[in-house]
């Protein structure tokens, strides 16, 4: 290690707190600690390349200094860096929030602008609450979400999602949600799935399929028909569940939640902010669900994964409730001090054309169609349980024995830690969630770059030594 990169693991040890990272394993290794980009590929402090296999946490786009984000940044930079939305407007955040609406789904018409996922989250959640507090209907304050969901860490959106050791010490802050079962074809109850059909992955079998949607969407149900009335809001991740393993939900599933929503007067918020932005092939998953929710969360690849900007969109119908009349105006009392940061906005809005000038969302559904292709290499694997896909969406569940179901003894949840860890000697950070690999390369990596991560990861599953 070179002197200026031990110093840098030496001040790291002693000062910061990693999100999400078992800081006493982490002082006892040397970091990795990124120092520059090109493209897809990140390069540390001791000049070591990797391909960027989880797009820098499920956000980045176009890859790392890409020109013309790079130019919107600076032009705006050399105007101003920021300036508040509170009581003031400014030109990208204008600019943005009509782009953003023209490509959004159904009847949103409104953007509120913060700075990450988990506020977009909370801002809908206080939107849906006051929406009929202001109605008149005071008694819509609880919400309804699916099991294994996560919105994120602030207490709104931990309530609304569903992690028992995520959230084990924090029960007290939290208010409580009624959740229904995920449609989840790989880990529903044994004895309703059956055996999996021969030759295919759990996620794969229309019957599993079938069964897991039914499930979940009768539990919903029953919910609502219990409270429907007290029911503020559904609350669902459509298409994939990201943080719970990459649970795909079965075509139609979120349109069929949006229609009980809908049924039983419940607002429908999505939170887009994993799958939005071209990851499972569509720009937004609600347009592959023909969904209109009533409230949208966005983030992540908001700003094509360059700098912190979140958007929870809205329907007027919502907002128009908020702004009250002209003898009784109203203001929403909610705001964050960088909410509509004006380089965020430039580099969404750049983000944006480069979707349309690169005509990335073909690219897209060709990079996905390579990925199935080349996964198909595992499934004479037994230790691979499941692999699912939507998109650039990919989770690989990795078992003791498919054959017999048998999932990783518990003290070897870390398997899949110590599979990516090995994979990234090899020039790939990849990060699992548990016993699953997740691949979720930025939506415009080429596909030489997808070949040759995808030949890591195929090489080192088939190659473990399963004790
Ligand atoms: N919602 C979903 C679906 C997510 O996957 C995440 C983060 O992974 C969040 C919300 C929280 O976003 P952030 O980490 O930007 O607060």
């Amino acid at each position: 290690m070179s002197k200026p990169a031990e110093r840098l693991a030496e001040l790291d040890h002693a000062h910061l707190w990693h999100p999400f990272t078992p800081m006493r394993r982490w002082r006892s290794s040397r970091p990795l600690i990124i120092d520059r980009a090109e493209g897809f590929e990140l390069i540390d402090t001791e000049g070591r390349r990797y391909i960027d296999g989880v797009s820098s946490l499920w956000c980045n786009v176009h890859g790392h200094r890409v020109p013309q984000i790079d130019q919107a940044i600076c032009r705006q930079l050399a105007k101003v860096a920021h300036t508040t939305l509170l009581g003031l407007g400014s030109p990208p955040s204008i600019e943005l929030a009509a782009r953003l609406l023209s490509l959004a789904p159904g009847r949103l018409n409104k953007v509120f602008f913060s700075d990450a996922g988990s506020t977009a989250v909370e801002v809908a959640l206080k939107m849906a609450i006051g929406y009929w507090h202001h109605r008149g209907m005071p008694e819509k304050t609880r919400f309804i979400g699916l099991k294994a969901a996560y919105h994120g860490d602030t207490t709104g959106a931990m309530s609304v999602g569903y992690s028992e050791p995520f959230h084990a010490p924090f029960g007290s802050m939290l208010f409580p949600v009624d959740f229904a079962p995920a449609p989840d074809p790989c880990h529903g109850p044994e004895a309703a799935l059956g055996p999996v059909a021969r030759g295919l992955w759990p996620s794969e079998d229309p019957d599993r399929c079938t069964a897991g949607r039914s499930a979940s969407l009768a539990a919903l149900e029953r919910l609502l028909k219990r409270d429907g009335a007290r029911t503020a809001a559904i609350v669902i991740e459509p298409l994939v569940q990201a943080a719970a393993g990459m649970i795909c939900q079965p075509p139609g599933f979120a349109r069929a939640v949006g229609e009980l929503a809908e049924r039983y007067q419940a607002l429908l918020i999505v939170d887009e902010v994993a799958t939005g932005f071209g990851r499972t092939g569509t720009l937004f998953a609600s347009h592959q669900e023909h969904l209109e929710p009533d409230i949208m969360c966005l983030a992540k690849g908001l700003s094509g994964g360059y700098l912190p900007l979140a958007a929870t969109l809205v329907t007027d119908r919502i907002e128009e409730v908020f702004a009250g009349s002209a003898d009784q105006p109203r203001v929403f009392y909610h705001g964050h001090t960088y909410t509509g940061n004006a380089l965020g906005c430039a580099a969404a809005l750049a983000s944006l054309d480069l979707f349309w000038s690169s005509n990335l969302l073909e690219h897209v559904k060709a990079s996905a169609r390579l990925i199935r292709d080349r996964l198909n290499g595992l499934r004479a694997c037994h230790h691979v349980l499941d692999i699912r896909q939507r998109g650039l969406m990919v989770g690989i569940e990795l078992c003791r024995d498919r054959t017999s179901r048998q999932r990783l003894d518990p003290s070897h949840r870390r398997t899949g830690e110590a599979v990516c860890a090995a994979m990234r000697t090899q020039g790939l950070i990849l990060r699992p969630l548990g016993d699953v690999v997740v691949l979720m390369p930025p939506p415009a990596m080429g596909h030489d770059l997808i070949e040759r991560m995808l030949g890591i990861v195929i090489r080192t599953i088939k190659g473990w030594q399963w004790d």
